[in-house]
């Protein structure tokens, strides 16, 4: 007679896909749940609740009102280990929903259209699991739910709260969810990932007058025009052609009348780049630029400029420990993409500053599903099969890390 053993044994891996499967449909439940009510930055108090009310059901212990609305779960394994954060984050976007499902925002002009409520999904997936599976783990998970990633930014304030200590983080990890991908695909990359993300506006102070009469002013929109030409020569000429950077300016507001010359004209834009070498530099050269087409036409200018938030920047170690486990769970080395950047930007870059770390894209586009639209657009949508996997992604780089 063969006996059954009851109490820990070994890791049988090939459970992992078919448990994290069984979830599959708790996770499509929740993430629509998480969908129809859609909360903005610092102000996610209904995902917060649903969030703690999981885990308490679960038995997890966590805290809640970490920089307003954050929450940190700890799970422990069966046996003293490392401690690795994973990462979501829980905000919306102001935007009018355009899908027509029935799980649609229930909350007018906010929406769940960067996939976060997937996110939150994927990390209670994770923690369902892992409370189910303690002993195939050795130290700590601690599961970090982010507010206000879209701005101004929660990472920053949870991390002064203290969440990456006691016990103290040694390395975190994160995914997005990305329609810029098609489902069954993840896109790593060790180093830099998303980009720094600086906001400038600027306000040229000139002096109005008579369209007809030009000679008795100085005329602002003529001076704001040299400056957005201008300010397009800091990537072509000043910046080595080997790296990537971004100059634009998204808004320009000038004048009343076609026939008067305006005072004032007001211009706003962002900067992106990966390399940490150009913190400071695009400030620099363009306030000299500013500065000086102001000064040839005698006009004067206000300059706010704002860091808000650095590269994305992946640790090598990490960054081939997910990519191993990505190969795993897409079954296709072909589904891995390599050398994956965009110049979109990340809070999550604070976290990987404060301690090694990966953060990676999971494919969630389906274009046969109509599931394809972009992220921020009122029809952003995703296939709910990346949801297990994401969570699949966090188990297995759990048990490869935490052992
Ligand atoms: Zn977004
Ligand atoms: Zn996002």
């Amino acid at each position: 007679m063969v006996s059954i053993p009851l109490t820990p044994h070994p890791v049988d891996t090939s459970r992992i896909r078919v448990d994290i499967q069984a979830l599959q449909p708790d996770l499509v439940e929740w993430r629509r749940q998480l969908h129809q009510r859609p909360e903005l930055g610092f102000r996610e108090q209904i995902t917060a609740t649903f969030i703690a009310q999981k885990l308490q059901e679960w038995g997890i212990e966590h805290q809640t009102g970490i920089a307003q609305t954050g929450i940190v779960a700890v799970i422990k394994g069966n046996r003293p280990g490392p401690v690795l954060g994973i990462r979501a984050d829980m905000d919306a976007l102001p935007i009018q929903e355009e899908n027509d499902v029935p799980y649609r925002s229930q909350h007018d002009g906010v929406m769940h259209a960067c996939g976060h409520d997937g996110h939150v999904t994927i990390a209670l997936g994770t923690a369902r699991y892992l409370s189910q599976h303690r002993p195939d783990f050795a130290g700590t998970v601690k599961i970090i739910f982010q507010p206000a990633e879209e701005g101004p930014g929660g990472a920053k304030p949870m991390i002064e709260a203290g969440v990456l200590k006691n016990p103290d983080v040694d390395a975190i990890i994160g995914l997005h969810l990305w329609n810029n991908l098609p489902l069954g695909t993840i896109g790593i990359r060790s180093g830099a990932l998303m980009a720094a993300v600086e906001l400038f506006n600027c306000t040229i102070l000139g002096k109005g007058g008579h369209g007809a009469i030009p000679q008795q002013t100085i005329d602002s929109i003529v001076v704001a025009a040299q400056i957005v030409t201008m300010l397009q020569t800091i990537v072509a000429r000043n910046v080595d052609p080997l790296e990537s950077a971004v100059v634009t300016v998204g808004k320009l507001n000038a004048g009343t009348a076609h026939n008067v010359i305006a005072a004032t004209a007001q211009m706003s834009g962002t900067v992106r780049y990966f390399s940490p070498q150009f913190d400071g530099f695009f400030k620099q050269r363009l306030e000299q630029i500013i500065s000086g087409v102001c000064q040839s036409h005698g006009a004067a200018y206000s300059l706010e400029y704002y860091s808000l938030y650095p590269p994305v920047i992946n640790d090598e170690r990490m960054a081939n420990l997910v990519r191993s486990v990505a190969e795993t769970v897409i079954e296709s080395p072909l589904g891995v993409v390599p050398e994956c950047q965009t110049m979109g930007g990340e809070d999550m870059s604070f976290f990987l500053q404060a301690v090694p770390g990966c953060y990676f894209f999971l494919g969630s586009a389906n274009a046969d599903k109509d599931l394809a639209y972009p992220h921020h657009h009122p029809r952003f949508n995703f296939d709910e099969t990346a949801l297990g996997m994401g969570v699949e992604m966090f188990v297995r780089c759990i048990e490869k890390y935490c052992r």
